[in-house]
C-alpha cells in the first residue's frame, strides 16, 4: 500500500478548546487516519464525511522534517502534546517508528511532551528505555473497565482495558508522570472495583459531550445530558460530581472539561492543581 506523507503534523489549537487546554500544542506522528478507528472519534468526525479518513492506512509525518521543527523550538517550549488528533502509538509505529524517533529527538533537545494513547505500546521495553523521566508525561486512556464489554461493543480497536490498565501500573512503578485518562467518561462501561484499584496515583476526567455523532454509536441513556453548550450536550455539574465521587482509588484527580462554567469550578474548586486541569509534574518539565 501507497505511504501518504502526513504533512501538517505540527499545530497549536485555538478557539474554545485552546483557550481552555494548557499544552495546545500538538505533534502528530500519523494522520488522516488512525487503526484504532474509535467510532466516536472527533477527529474522524470532522474528517470521514470529506473522505479524508483512511483508519486502514493513515498518512506519516516525515522524521526529517519534525527533526527540523523541534530543533528551531525555543529551549522553554512547554510540553508539546504527542497524539492530540490522531494516536501516536498505533499499530503502523510497529513500522514506521517515527514517534520512537520523535521521541528521541525531543529529549535531545530537552523538549517535554505529554503523550496521550490508548495503546499498550508507550510501555514496551524499548520505549520505556528511551522515555526521559524529566521530560515525560504519559496519560493512557481508559474508556471501559471489561475487556469481555468492551470486545462485544467493539467501539475502538486499540490495546485491551487490562493492557492499558497494566502499562499505567508499570510506567507508574517505574516513576514516570503517568494517569490513568478516563475519557471519555461513560459511567455504564466502567466498574469502580477495577477502576479503583489500579495501582496509580494520578486520574484525569473528561466526562462524555454528546452531540448527534456520538449518539450514533453508544446505545446508553443520554437523557441526562440536558445542558446544551457549543453543539454539545453536557451532564448537569451534580450529576458530574455525583460520578466523579465513586472514584476513590487516586491520590489525585483532575476533570479536563469543555463545558465553561463547569471548567470554572472544577479550576477554583476541585482540581489538584487549579493552574493545570492536565495536573502534570511540574517539578520536572523544563
Ligand atoms: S485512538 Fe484517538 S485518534 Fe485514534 S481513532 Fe481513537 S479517538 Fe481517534
Amino acid at each position: 500500500m501507497e505511504v501518504k506523507e502526513f504533512k501538517s503534523f505540527f499545530k497549536t489549537v485555538g478557539g474554545n478548546e485552546g483557550n481552555k487546554c494548557h499544552y495546545p500544542t500538538r505533534l502528530d506522528t500519523y494522520g488522516c487516519g488512525c487503526q484504532h478507528n474509535c467510532d466516536y472519534c472527533y477527529a474522524k468526525s470532522l474528517l470521514d464525511f470529506r473522505k479524508m479518513w483512511h483508519p486502514e492506512n493513515p498518512a506519516v509525518a516525515d522524521i526529517n522534517k519534525i527533526r527540523r521543527k523541534i530543533a528551531k523550538l525555543p529551549k522553554d517550549t512547554p510540553p508539546i502534546r504527542l497524539g492530540g488528533m490522531t494516536d501516536c502509538f498505533q499499530p503502523i509505529e510497529k513500522t514506521h517508528r517515527v514517534t520512537y524517533e520523535t521521541i528521541k529527538c525531543l529529549n535531545e533537545n530537552k523538549i517535554p511532551y505529554l503523550i496521550v494513547t490508548k495503546s499498550a505500546m508507550v510501555a514496551d521495553d524499548e520505549y520505556i528505555n528511551i522515555l526521559d523521566k524529566n521530560l515525560a508525561h504519559i496519560q493512557i486512556t481508559v474508556t471501559n473497565t471489561n475487556d469481555e464489554q468492551y470486545r462485544k461493543l467493539n467501539y475502538e480497536k486499540a490495546s485491551l482495558p487490562s493492557e492499558r490498565i497494566k502499562a499505567i501500573e508499570k510506567l507508574q512503578k517505574l516513576g514516570f508522570d503517568v494517569q490513568l485518562r478516563l475519557s471519555p467518561f461513560i459511567p455504564e462501561f466502567i466498574d469502580y472495583n477495577i477502576l479503583n484499584n489500579v495501582q496509580c496515583d494520578k486520574i484525569l476526567v473528561e466526562f462524555l459531550r454528546v452531540n448527534s455523532w456520538i449518539k450514533k454509536w453508544f446505545d446508553i441513556d443520554y437523557s441526562d445530558y440536558t445542558l446544551k453548550q457549543s453543539n454539545y450536550n453536557h451532564l448537569p455539574l451534580e450529576k458530574k460530581k455525583e460520578y466523579l465521587s465513586k472514584i476513590t482509588g487516586f491520590k489525585e484527580i483532575t476533570v479536563c472539561e469543555d463545558y465553561t462554567e463547569h471548567y470554572e469550578y472544577w479550576k477554583n474548586n476541585f482540581n489538584v492543581n487549579p493552574d493545570d486541569c492536565c495536573n502534570l509534574r511540574q517539578d520536572i518539565s523544563i
